[in-house]
């Protein structure tokens, strides 16, 4: 195996992303020493029990002292008061990371707090489920998924080499973009499908109890993936929204011209519109599963009893 490509890794906040980074580090030797911190001592307990790390704890000072690479695993609206109290302990020569879905935000509220800013580089995996908690982790979660770096311009060159082979041994594809490009780009494709699956099924929710009794037994037919969505944790999703307020309206503008021109579509008969306009989504269907980043197993891989 490899040399570790850090001596000491804390991680702060051991949800889905910080167990996950922790199971896959140790796994695939990219850290010799591994730390997680968190805040809550039921989270810290469990991280304990299944042995995430060689410390877990809820101090500090514990987790961040000594570490050569810190990644900050919270929600994003924690970030600012994690990086007040994170900052006093880091190693002068840390790296120090975070994994938040929107960047823009974090970046502003943590920056502040750092003395040697040109070493805090922002990261986001593109990879996830729809489960939170330490238990909710896995080692390949990162495997051929995305991770976006948002160095900022001032950025150390080995700091963020370090943290590009970081992620890529934990298998994941790395790209480089600018803090404003990615709050954009996610807003499109992360974000906005998260409100529209909130959405639609809180519509289904305000029906009445019959209408909503055969939502759910014929789920199978489209809404039963938005629900998947739609079970995300309810507050990482709202720091999101709060957090990439500019941008998601800006994408939600855009939808809701789109939305309209589908609906005169409809209304106006127009099958041939429609046609042209579905065939082009089909090609980014296509194109999502020749890069790997989905399966083309029908019903989206998963396995139905009987067939
Ligand atoms: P999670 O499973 O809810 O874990 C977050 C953990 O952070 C929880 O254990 C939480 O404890 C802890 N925490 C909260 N405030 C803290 C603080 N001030 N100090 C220390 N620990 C604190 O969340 P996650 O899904 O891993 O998401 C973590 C981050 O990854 C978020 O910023 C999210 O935007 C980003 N992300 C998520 C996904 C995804 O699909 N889930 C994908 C990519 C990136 P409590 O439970 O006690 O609050």
């Amino acid at each position: 195996m490899a040399d570790p490509v850090c001596e000491r890794l804390a991680l702060i906040g051991v949800g889905l992303i910080g167990s996950s980074i922790a199971r896959a580090a140790r796994e695939f030797g990219v850290a010799r020493h591994v730390a997680v911190m968190d805040s809550s001592p039921q989270v810290v307990g469990r991280a304990s029990e299944l042995c995430l790390a060689d410390i877990a704890t809820q101090d500090y000072a514990q987790a961040v002292g000594g570490a050569d690479l810190v990644i900050v695993c919270t929600p994003v609206g924690a970030c600012g008061d994690v990086a007040r109290s994170l900052a006093p302990h880091l190693e002068k020569g840390a790296v120090l990371s975070d994994v938040g879905s929107v960047k823009g935000a974090v970046v502003a509220q943590m920056t502040p707090h750092l003395s040697e800013p040109s070493r805090f580089i922002p990261a986001h995996p593109i990879a996830g489920t729809e489960f939170s908690g330490p238990d909710a982790g896995f080692a390949t979660l990162f495997q051929n998924r995305w991770c976006i770096l948002t160095p900022p311009e001032n950025a150390g060159a080995a700091a963020v080499e370090k943290l590009r082979t970081f992620w890529m041994r934990l298998g994941a594809n790395v790209e480089t973009m600018s803090v404003a490009h990615h709050d954009a780009v996610l807003a499109l494709t992360s974000h906005l499908p998260h409100l529209i699956a909130y959405n639609i099924v809180g519509t289904a929710d305000d029906f009445g109890d019959e209408t909503r009794s055969e939502v759910i037994k014929f789920s199978a037919s489209g809404f039963r993936d938005f629900t998947r969505i739609a079970a995300s944790d309810p507050i990482m999703w709202r720091d999101i929204f709060l957090a990439n307020k500019d941008s998601v309206l800006e994408m939600l503008g855009r939808f809701n011209e789109d939305l309209s021109v589908l609906q005169r579509m409809i209304r106006r008969g127009d099958g041939e519109g429609l046609l042209e306009f579905f065939s082009r989504t089909r090609d980014i269907r296509r194109s999502i599963i020749e890069q790997g980043q989905d399966t083309a197993a029908p019903d989206f891989g998963r396995r139905v009893e009987g067939r």
